[in-house]
């Protein structure tokens, strides 16, 4: 199923949350920890308004750990309470509730104070697709009670899903669209294939994976290929190409005469980067 996101669309799932915020105490905004600038939607702030929000830096597994700590830094900076989690495994996840309380306390106080007996926070959990959101629900719920699977734009009757006593989470999470239109944010978005490999040639998008990944990365790219000498700065797409050739060199990526498949080659290093394969790497660092 392809997605078009054309403004009409935007403009729906943004009213759809905002329908969807009338039941909630809390949202958590999923985020890809590798990407947490990229897979952020640019009109969130305007979007959630003064709801509380958690911040869920997710598949901190495998994001480089020094910046998974850069960046919960860098949204508390902004008054964001924000966590790292692996919904897959659960690694974080039971940290969940207790930041969540954390967070509504004066209103859970104010409950208190009137002698209401305070009632299990209501969640909302927004992302972009394939963000995890689903694995995430499933987790919290401890049992399948989601869907997983990228399906954007299925809906299905709205249900709440009990969390272990703690929580109450609506089973349809909001769907937030990345920044389309900003070129760098589309590659960063393919290279951890958060968009469809067809979007954007797969060779543009290994390129310019690379050159971060040189200055960034370069002691795991020559370990992962056996290259040596990567220079830390590849100052344009062709100096990137050369590596790429390389990678493929080192791993038979053969096109007929000799020549280098490069859309194999790009096929390797995406699968290594995406699988955890080339270590923890996070694909850009807060801007302070
Ligand atoms: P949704 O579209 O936001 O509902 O995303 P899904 O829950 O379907 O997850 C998309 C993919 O990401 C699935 O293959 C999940 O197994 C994977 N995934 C989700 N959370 C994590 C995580 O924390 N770590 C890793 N490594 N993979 C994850």
């Amino acid at each position: 199923m392809t997605i078009q996101w054309f403004p009409g669309h935007m403009t729906r799932a943004k009213r759809q949350i905002q329908d969807k915020l009338k039941l909630i105490d809390v949202v958590f905004e999923l985020i890809d920890a590798r990407l947490p600038q990229s897979s952020r939607n640019p009109m969130i702030d305007e979007i959630v308004g003064p709801k509380p929000r958690l911040v869920l830096l997710n598949k901190a597994d495998l994001a480089d750990p020094e910046a998974n700590a850069k960046w919960l830094g860098w949204f508390r900076s902004f008054g964001l309470e924000a966590l790292a989690i692996d919904a897959n495994s659960g690694s974080g996840v039971k940290e969940i509730p207790g930041r969540t309380k954390a967070l509504l306390s004066d209103k859970i106080e104010r409950q208190i104070a009137k002698g209401m007996k305070p009632r299990a926070p209501r969640v909302l959990i927004v992302g972009i697709p394939n963000v995890g959101k689903s694995t995430l629900i499933n987790k919290l719920a401890g049992r399948s009670a989601a869907i997983t699977g990228d399906r954007p734009g299925v809906t299905k009757g709205q249900q709440w899903i009990r969390a272990g006593g703690d929580l109450e989470l609506l089973d349809t999470p909001g769907i937030l669209w990345p920044k389309f239109e900003d070129l760098e944010v589309g590659f960063k978005l393919a290279a951890t294939g958060a968009i469809k490999e067809q979007v954007l040639p797969i060779e543009e998008v290994a390129c310019h994976t690379l050159r971060w990944l040189a200055a960034e990365y370069g002691g795991a790219l020559s370990e992962r290929y056996g290259l040596s000498d990567i220079p830390p700065s590849l100052p344009d797409v062709a100096a990137a190409a050369a590596v790429l050739e390389e990678i493929g060199r080192k791993r038979g990526c053969l096109a007929g005469g000799g020549h280098i498949d490069y859309e194999k080659a790009a096929g390797v290093l995406l699968r290594d980067l995406r699988s955890g394969k080339l270590g923890r790497i996070t694909l850009e660092s807060p801007i302070v």
